[in-house]
């Protein structure tokens, strides 16, 4: 009951890349490079299971960010030449690849990363891909001339590397989809039709991660104009709820997301955000506690997960840990109290 997870990313050590940015310039090359990203694998590996989380990631250390990291290593995308575009319906601006040609895998993505840390925890493994529609949103169209046409294709290289996920021995593969908070018509009328063709075929347990963003200032800003109740997932859950699709991750701690909307996801399990990853303020055991209490008037108990509410990539390595560690405290203070 309440097992515990991160929605995916956590902060790269100081030697690895730049710190505390979303788009972090890599400090080293080539087989340097590639032996940093293992050891930041394998720290977090550690300091998670320390924490005592049940669900175990890679933390995204071997990608610079969860967007382009697979982008990277998709033939017919000019990685050369990136142009400044809006992002997030034009909430802020981001340097992006262009599509210039027919979509191909150049080969494995995270076939690395996975495999290390598949040898290296017991535990259960989740590993995250970004999602078609967030994937389209975050790169610049010069060839498909039509959005659902470019993420069904994003869609069915995403189905090439889940598969191949699953065979590396990830238990859980999570797809990122944070624009289904911005195009939520959009995500209901092709957005979840395009994540379950990246699903196709997998028989370890999908999950879909949907949030109001990293702990930048943009989103900070964007939130301020959402309003006193953030009701973005109504449009969206009932289209989820349908689907194949076997896990969801939302914000729930300090967001104005309306609880009983989780009730809208009815056969799902949920991932609860219990951990407010724009804030360096660290949550207690108490206040952990209280929202899964609270998640629990709309979710069954043995279908929600405790998660933090996004990544935790742009945070300080010392206040992601301590929000590690108050994430499994608080859910296991949870468990004596709701688990009678
Ligand atoms: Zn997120």
């Amino acid at each position: 009951m309440f097992d515990t997870a991160i929605a995916g990313s956590l902060p790269k050590p100081a030697w690895l890349a730049e710190t505390e940015k979303l788009w972090p310039q890599w400090k080293s090359q080539g087989a340097e490079l590639q032996q940093a990203k293992a050891d930041a694998t394998l720290l977090w590996i550690k300091a998670q299971e320390d924490a005592g989380l049940d669900v175990i990631g890679d933390g995204e250390q071997a990608r610079q960010h969860f967007v382009h990291g697979f982008v990277e290593q998709v033939e017919g995308i000019d990685f050369e030449h990136k142009v400044t575009m809006g992002i997030r319906n034009n909430r802020y601006d981001a340097q992006v690849p262009q599509v210039v040609a027919p979509l191909k895998l150049k080969g494995r993505v995270h076939a690395f990363e996975a495999q290390l840390a598949r040898k290296h925890t017991k535990k259960k493994l989740k590993f995250t891909l970004p999602g078609p529609m967030t994937i389209v949103d975050t790169v610049a169209d010069r060839f498909y001339g039509d959005k659902v046409k470019m993420a069904m294709a994003f869609a069915e290289l995403l189905n090439q590397e889940a598969l191949a996920l699953q065979a590396d021995g990830v238990d859980i593969i999570q797809f990122d989809e944070p624009a289904f908070n911005v195009y939520m018509q959009d995500a209901a009328d092709w957005g979840v039709a395009a994540l379950e063709v990246a699903a196709r075929g997998l028989t370890c347990t999908t999950a879909v991660h949907i949030c109001y963003g990293y702990g930048i200032k943009a989103n900070v800003d964007w939130k301020q104009t959402l309003g006193e109740e953030w009701r973005q997932y109504e449009q969206v859950f009932p289209a989820l709820a349908k689907s194949s699709i076997q896990q969801v991750s939302l914000e729930c701690f300090h967001s104005h997301v309306p609880p009983e909307l989780m009730q809208l996801l009815d056969g799902k399990d949920v991932m609860v955000g219990v951990i407010d990853v724009a804030s360096d303020v660290i949550e207690t055991p108490e206040q952990v506690a209280d929202t899964i209490g609270l998640a629990l008037k709309y979710v069954p108990k043995h279908k929600l997960i405790a998660c933090t509410n996004c990544g935790l990539a742009p945070m300080s390595r010392e206040v992601a840990m301590a929000k590690l560690e108050a994430l499994a405290q608080g859910a296991a203070l949870a468990r004596q109290r709701y688990g009678a």
